[in-house]
């Protein structure tokens, strides 16, 4: 049984996709939840994509490692390959915020402070990253982004950075690059 679901739906994902398709969690995964290793959102976002994997077979060559749910939204780390995939296909970010009723950001899997708040913004390019030391030892992540993005970004900024302080653990503090400063 498992054999044969896992054929037709080979999208990979941190529960069993029988588990996935059920909504019941078999006892190893199970385990799993209960020792932290897997988390509510990695089955919320599994039992998404494997629903819409049904539809959108595209789907099924991607890996979902982790999700992490952030006041209501959805952060998904895909393997890098499949992050490229996610963002040619708009239509499928989409169905998922539907299904899971928040708003829904596809990562790829990176070390690199950078390279997260890159896909987190993409499409908007990120100029300059900074380290900010205050008085009281502490750091701030400063993303400088450009000026003209600011009405886009706007509605956004609080939630990125709860994204950013939850997934990385980072203080991230956003910057416009002036319209001033740019070269007319
Ligand atoms: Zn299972």
């Amino acid at each position: 049984m498992h054999f044969f679901i896992d054929r037709l739906l080979p999208v990979k994902i941190p529960i069993c996709t029988f588990d996935a398709r059920t909504g019941i969690l078999c006892s190893k995964c199970q385990s799993k939840l209960s020792s932290g290793q897997i988390s509510d959102a990695d089955i919320h976002v599994s039992r998404a994509l494997v629903k819409l994997a049904e539809k959108a077979s595209d789907i099924n060559r991607t890996t979902l490692l982790r999700s992490f749910q952030v006041d209501g939204n959805f952060v998904l780390e895909v393997e890098q390959a499949d992050a490229a995939l996610f963002r040619s296909k708009p239509e499928i970010k989409t169905s998922l915020e539907e299904m899971l009723k928040g708003k829904v950001w596809i990562m790829g899997m990176s070390n690199s402070d950078r390279r997260f708040l890159e896909d987190l913004f993409y499409p908007i390019r990120i100029l300059t990253v900074n380290t900010v030391w205050l008085p009281d030892g502490s750091k701030l992540t400063k993303a400088i982004i450009p000026g003209r993005r600011v009405e886009r970004l706007l509605g956004e900024i609080e939630a990125l950075k709860s994204i950013v302080k939850s997934v990385r653990g980072i203080e991230l503090m956003i910057e416009f690059e002036r319209e001033a400063t740019l070269r007319l």
